[in-house]
């Protein structure tokens, strides 16, 4: 079947799709949009999150916003390339053009757009306020809309299926390959519905909105490597997100960008079938690999701030799994249980030996390991367990930098920790407009990303910026894509 009575296909409908979707029909443009999903679980990764806005309030983003962004930047750009950035962009090589870096004039769109955008949302009944979160204390500032993604996603859902004359909504179709005229621009998608029907959406441009690979085991392995089998997405809505998106625009020639090797990991208990199960009390505690030993400093810096990097460690460790581990001093720090997210309940002995056999490791090893600690342990005057406290272990290794405490007393209590995905980092890159760059430097005509289909993140996540990205990147796609909507097809 051929469909082409629309201008713009967007695909996927998450916070990027959503926001593309409606922007594209205010500014006049007729819009299909496909979802791989059923109508009950629409909405992808961002269904599922809380959807933390790094802002400082509802005008202005946080103070280390564009810091933290330079500070992920990837690895060592050629400063020879990177000199011509000061030019504008049209008069810079293409060797820079499609560079895959963190572009600073995209971080300063979305710096610059991030409070319209919120605004934009509370014109749909969403109200942002400052949450609480599973840290105990934060190392930056975060806004978030009451009721979270799910809210994003009825208040923008509910829009559109108010206006069933402007939108379609195909839904439990998957797009698979874009459509392009002789000129080169792209004409449309290729889809595939329920029962194997293949499907054809023809309109002038396409806006991918799909998310990113999390779901997709595959890509997964190819690009993060072998221990990409012990991952997996932290919530639900990550198993509809397979690359698609992603695939598509690389096969239409755009420029890779984000880091590809990576992906925003959150530390979960594996047992727990909870949205985003995580466990981050562990920078109290130590952690313990499945052959007893320690191997990695639990505690480099606050919690909200390291865990990506200490995740990921996890994740390269034999089965990708470590144990976090507590003795009764756990109980001393105020409210821990909101650092734990997971409602199974931890493995729990009155001894260590007992407790390694809870854990199946060699009692041993475990014994030993947590004997060394101990007598690494600084005198504990001064736990602070709000702030890094510099209570460091002396002499070992790895050292743990703060919040060393002894593990003495029974209770001795255990969770389980794998690394789960949240998004993936690989992308391709867009200008200010979120048109889609190819090799060359050049926008592909028509074709648009939002969302985790657009790379922005290297190394290390910049925590609560992706919803924000998504709903700036689908309001610049949205009303870009509604100006082609004359062009002849
Ligand atoms: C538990 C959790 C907590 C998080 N916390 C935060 C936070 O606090 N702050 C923050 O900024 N970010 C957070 N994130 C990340 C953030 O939610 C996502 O990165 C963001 O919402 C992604 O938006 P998106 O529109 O790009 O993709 P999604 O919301 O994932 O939407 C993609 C949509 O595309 C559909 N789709 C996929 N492939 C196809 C296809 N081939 N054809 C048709 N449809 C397709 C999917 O079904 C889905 O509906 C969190 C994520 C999770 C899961």
């Amino acid at each position: 079947m051929t469909m082409d009575e629309f201008d713009v296909v967007v695909v996927g409908c998450g916070i990027a799709g959503l926001s593309a979707a409606i922007t594209a029909q205010r500014n006049g443009a007729r819009v299909a949009i496909l979802e791989r999903a059923p109508f009950e679980e629409r909405g992808g990764n961002t269904r599922y999150t809380e959807s933390f806005w790094r802002m400082k309030n509802a005008d202005q983003v946080a103070d280390d916003f564009e810091d933290r962004f330079a500070a992920n930047a990837g690895g060592w750009p050629d400063p020879g390339i990177l000199r011509d950035a000061v030019r504008d962009r049209e008069n810079q090589p293409a060797v820079l053009r499609s560079l895959g870096i963190v572009d600073p004039d995209l971080i300063a769109t979305i710096a610059e757009d991030a409070p319209k955008a919120l605004k934009w949302l509370e014109e749909f009944g969403v109200t942002f306020d400052y949450l609480p979160l599973y840290f105990l204390s934060q190392s930056t500032t975060r806004m978030g809309p009451i009721g979270g993604g799910l809210a994003l996603v009825e208040a923008l859902g509910g829009y559109i299926d108010a206006e069933p004359d402007r939108f379609t909504v195909l839904y439990e179709t998957a797009a698979r390959g874009l459509i392009h005229d002789d000129s080169g621009a792209v004409a449309g998608v290729r889809a595939i519905g329920r029962g194997n029907k293949p499907l054809e959406i023809r309109a002038p441009s396409v806006i991918l909105a799909s998310g990113g690979f999390e779901g997709n085991p595959e890509m997964l392995s190819h690009y993060i490597g072998p221990q990409a089998q012990f991952i997996r997405p932290v919530s639900r809505g990550g198993h509809y997100n397979r690359g698609e998106g992603v695939r598509m625009a690389l096969e239409a020639g755009a420029a890779p960008c984000g880091d590809f090797g990576s992906f925003h990991a959150q530390p979960v208990d594996p047992r727990s079938a909870d949205i985003e199960p995580v466990v981050l009390n562990y920078s109290y505690g130590l952690l313990i690999n499945d052959a007893g030993h320690r191997f990695t400093d639990e505690a480099p810096a606050m919690v909200d701030a390291s865990y990506e990097v200490v995740t990921r460690i996890i994740m390269a460790q034999r089965h990708g799994i470590a144990f976090a581990v507590f003795d009764a001093g756990l109980d001393d720090v105020d409210n821990w249980q909101v650092t734990v997210r997971s409602r199974e309940a931890p493995l729990e002995a009155d001894t260590l030996e007992d407790l390694a056999k809870a854990m199946q490791i060699d009692p041993g090893e475990f014994s030993a390991t947590v004997a060394a600690y101990n007598a690494a342990c600084p005198d504990a005057a001064g736990f602070d367990p709000l702030r890094p406290d510099g209570l460091a272990t002396q002499g070992l290794e790895p050292r743990k930098s703060h919040w060393a405490r002894p593990l003495l007393r029974p209770p001795f209590r255990a969770w389980p920790i794998i690394c789960s995905n949240c998004f993936t980092f690989g992308g391709v890159k867009v200008d200010e407009r979120a048109r889609v760059i190819n090799t060359e430097g050049d926008a592909i005509p028509g074709l648009y990303a939002a969302g985790e289909v657009v790379g922005l993140y290297y190394r290390v996540y910049t925590g609560a910026t992706s919803v924000m990205r998504g709903a700036v990147t689908g309001r610049l796609a949205g009303a870009d894509a509604a100006l082609r909507r004359n062009t002849p097809r």
